[in-house]
């Protein structure tokens, strides 16, 4: 029977959220275009987190356990959702557009030899896609030829899915993995960045600074709103490019997309590509000096003034309860 596929994403043996997010979009998507919806989820030793999966209303939760497949490589997880969607007769492969879904999908997509939708926000009734354009000044709605289509999720855009109890079944794949395929990539070594802040784009809170930081101390400022929020810390891409703080921290539309509870843009001026990676945001607070900065026209709160001065005062009233 014709179903829908939905990736799980899984780093070092922990479900990232954005998994949620995509069971989210694959649960609506498939009633709206009357089919099932499964899981797949791919790992070396992952079938206890797979019970982390059953009570979302999917038929089945497919299991693709392989040495193969301890850190993220694009050929061998390729082959693995390549398989699946085979198998499963999926007419919708889903994953989101994280890292791994952006360097993934496209490949499944050319050895599927189907067409794709990249970073969608909607799937209409009509089974057509809405994604923005031009940095989010433009939505581009996107029909996909072929019958079979491939499809990555901007997870912004869809509240995560909430558990509807049921037990789907759990099934562990049988792969038959080309290995020569497979040893033509080696993986080396993941240099991640250390850090006690939750991840900038699962975080609640996210407080991001600007250009305006202009030093080690306007960062270390900067840092210590973010710590007493609990929050994670952001950045434009202006303050990463002058080196104030690293570039895994820009957010925007070639940083990272968030859509956490609470922003605070601090001293950043609002420039369209900034918008495009936060303006999903629950509700965003904005400081700047000056009355005119963009960032006010999308802002919820908004405080026209020297953020060396109204930061460390609003972070003593936070602490002060
Ligand atoms: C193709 C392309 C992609 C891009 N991608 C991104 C992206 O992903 N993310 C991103 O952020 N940008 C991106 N940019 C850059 C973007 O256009 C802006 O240049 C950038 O966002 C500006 O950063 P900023 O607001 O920190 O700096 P500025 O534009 O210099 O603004 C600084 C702000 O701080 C305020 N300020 C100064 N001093 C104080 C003070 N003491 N107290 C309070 N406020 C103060 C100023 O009034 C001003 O509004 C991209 C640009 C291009 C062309």
């Amino acid at each position: 029977m014709a179903s829908l596929l939905v990736l799980a994403e899984q780093i070092g043996g922990e479900l990232r959220k954005v998994t949620f997010n995509s069971l989210g979009f694959a649960k609506s998507a498939a009633a709206t275009l009357g089919l099932d919806f499964n899981i797949l989820l791919i790992g070396e030793d992952v079938s206890d987190m797979a019970n982390e999966l059953t009570g979302f209303g999917a038929a089945n939760v497919y299991v693709a356990e392989d040495s193969s497949f301890e850190n993220y490589t694009t050929e061998a997880y390729t082959q693995a959702v390549v398989q699946v969607a085979n198998d499963t007769d999926a007419q919708i492969i889903v994953a989101a557009a994280t890292i791994i879904g952006k360097d993934l999908m496209p490949r499944v997509a050319g050895r599927l030899d189907v067409g794709m939708a990249a970073d969608i926000v909607e799937m209409l009734d009509d089974g057509t896609f809405k994604r923005p354009v031009w940095a989010g000044a433009a939505i581009a709605h996107i029909r996909v030829e072929t019958e079979r289509k491939v499809v990555t999720l901007r997870h912004t855009a869809f509240n995560p899915a909430e558990p509807s109890g049921g037990e789907s079944n759990v099934e562990t794949v049988d792969l038959d993995l080309d290995e020569d395929a497979i040893e033509k990539v080696n993986y080396m070594e993941l240099e991640a960045t250390e850090s006690e802040r939750p991840d900038l784009t699962e975080a609640d809170v996210v407080v991001s600074g600007g250009r305006a930081m202009k030093d080690a101390a306007g960062v270390e400022m900067i840092e210590s709103l973010a710590d007493t929020l609990g929050a994670a810390m952001g950045a434009s891409r202006a303050a990463c490019d002058a080196g104030l703080v690293p570039n895994d921290l820009q957010v925007g539309q070639t940083g990272k997309v968030v859509a956490p509870n609470l922003y605070f843009a601090i001293g950043i001026s609002g420039a369209i590509q900034h918008l495009a990676g936060m303006k999903s945001s629950k509700v965003i607070v904005a400081i700047n000096k000056d009355p005119e900065a963009p960032i006010f026209q999308v802002a919820d709160y908004g405080l026209v003034d020297d953020m060396f001065k109204v930061v460390p005062e609003l972070e003593e009233k936070i602490k002060a309860g």
